[in-house]
């Protein structure tokens, strides 16, 4: 039976090479009830040929590698959820690239990721994360909070980097202001950026023909959409729209690189969400809640990181690093709370 697989194995080489499965498109997987029903299949061959060399060695080679093999890698699947590294010492922490060590040789580190909510400097909520990404945690954070404290924040101010489609849709549905950045925001008030004809933002639209002009003034018709789904499971659709004549244009150079024609993609949701959120943050108010968002919770992560030195956790294991933190927060907004009193000296201690 090693033979046959051997056998196999050698002619799929020969007729695959290099590529994987996931690059063929197939999908092959291996569960309990199949090895199990290999096992199986195996002790009844050999019970009826006991003598025969090839299944002897089969047998003892599924039992000694192979099956320690499945329940080590089962094992390292149940600690990893869908992540793609975790860390030995400590399984619970993943590997991100820490701020500090942002050269792209650097090597990452194991860690967690916090998401903290803070309200004139004091924590209101805080939660751990084990991926690196800060825009599929906005959710899960703000539901935490919601579950363990039973409110809701009248507006939610976040940087660039929780500006996404899927967030956008969910604060929409749940708060009165959503003063969320996204990514283009502050640029596209640049004159570099209002004046480049290039930038697909800045292309004409004709919403009744559902068609793009390019800078040449080509039309770019629609040519399919593109279907994502995130980490969370949302769905997201992008359109594709195709110009013609990119050939011998004299634009060709500073309008693309691409060798075919140029192919934009477009996700009306988004542009939609983005005109709403643009209005919010323009008003007076989105003005004045912009400006407060980094000394109100920036100041608190330099404070605990920088000034009280706290820059990596001394226990290992999600639920221990939870307590930790807990620790951390209460102890910063008993220092705020104490500063405020005027009751320093009883609360230095802490
Ligand atoms: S290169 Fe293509 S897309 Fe760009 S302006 Fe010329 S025709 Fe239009």
């Amino acid at each position: 039976m090693i033979g046959e697989i051997e056998k196999t194995n050698e002619d799929e080489n020969r007729e695959y090479g290099d590529r994987d499965l996931e690059e063929m498109g197939e999908e092959v997987s291996l569960d309990d009830e199949k090895l199990e029903e290999f096992t199986k299949e195996l002790g009844e061959k050999l019970k009826e040929n006991p003598e025969d060399k090839k299944l002897k060695k089969a047998d003892k080679k599924l039992r000694e590698e192979y099956l320690p093999k499945y329940e080590k890698y089962k094992k390292q699947e149940e600690q990893l959820q869908g992540r793609n590294s975790c860390s030995k010492t400590d399984p619970d922490a993943t590997f991100m690239r820490m701020k500090e060590d942002s050269h792209p040789n650097s090597n990452p580190k194991a860690a967690y990721n916090v998401q903290m909510g803070t309200e004139n400097q004091f924590i209101t909520g805080y939660s751990i994360h084990q991926s690196a990404g800060d825009t599929n945690l906005l959710i899960a954070h703000l539901e935490q909070q919601e579950r363990l404290y039973g409110i809701r924040p009248k507006n939610i101010i976040a940087d660039a980097g929780y500006g996404s489609q899927e967030n956008y849709e969910y604060l929409r549905e749940k708060y009165r202001g959503i003063y969320v950045k996204y990514n283009m925001y502050d640029r596209e008030k640049k004159r570099k950026y209002i004046e480049n004809i290039f930038r697909v933002e800045n292309l004409r639209y004709d919403a009744q023909k559902d068609i793009y002009f390019c800078p040449a003034g080509n039309p770019m018709k629609y040519v399919g959409t593109e279907r994502k789904t995130t980490v969370n499971g949302y769905k997201t659709a992008i359109k594709k729209y195709k110009a013609k004549g990119c050939r011998g244009c004299t634009l060709r150079s500073e309008c693309h690189k691409s060798r075919y024609n140029r192919v934009i993609s477009v996700t009306p949701e988004v542009i939609k969400y983005r005109k709403e959120v643009k209005k919010n943050l323009d008003s007076a108010e989105g003005k004045k809640l912009i400006k407060q968002r980094p000394v109100d919770v920036e100041s608190v992560f330099g404070h605990i990181k920088w000034n009280r030195n706290f820059r990596r956790f001394n226990l290992r294991g999600l639920d221990k690093v939870k307590v930790e933190f807990a620790l951390v927060a209460i102890a910063h907004n008993l220092k705020k709370m104490a500063k405020m009193l005027t009751l320093t000296p009883c609360f230095a201690t802490i």
